[in-house]
């Protein structure tokens, strides 16, 4: 029986200090260019396609699909207790794409296309980790 992944704490920055503090609320907090309406990824005070410094911060909605993923079945600990897990990049339904992990699903049944929505692991000193389980209807 594998255990539950880490919950290993992030390095939060002054650009991302929103993006994690939005998180352990439960809300998947995104950036958008004012000037060109782009969905950052990953969280950054500018806007890689454009450049611009306008931007602000709006709620994702926490859906999205699986884009592309992998089984990890031998892990480096501590994620070795874990195995075996997915590592994914769910596309969000606002745009970007986003290295995270599958849970609450078994490995042989992700599939590339598969609908999900964004959980949070609390990683018991603040910010949650943003991870995407099968959506249930
Ligand atoms: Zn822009």
């Amino acid at each position: 029986m594998s255990e539950p992944l880490p919950t290993p704490v992030p390095e939060v920055t002054p650009e991302t200090a929103a993006f994690w503090s939005a998180t352990a609320d439960g809300t998947l907090l995104l950036p958008r260019c004012e000037r060109c309406d782009t969905v950052i990824w990953y969280p950054r005070s500018f806007c890689p396609a454009c450049g611009s410094l306008e931007t602000t911060w709006f709620p994702a909605s926490g859906l999205g699909s699986v884009y592309s993923f992998t089984i990890i079945r031998r892990g480096a600990a501590p994620y070795d207790r874990s195995v075996p897990y997915i590592v994914a990049y769910v596309e969000l339904a606002e745009g970007p794409r986003v290295l995270t992990n599958v849970v609450e699903c078994e490995p042989d049944e992700v599939e590339v296309g598969m609908a999900v929505e964004v959980v949070f692991h609390d990683t018991g000193e603040g910010p949650a980790l943003y991870r995407f389980r099968p959506l249930r209807r």
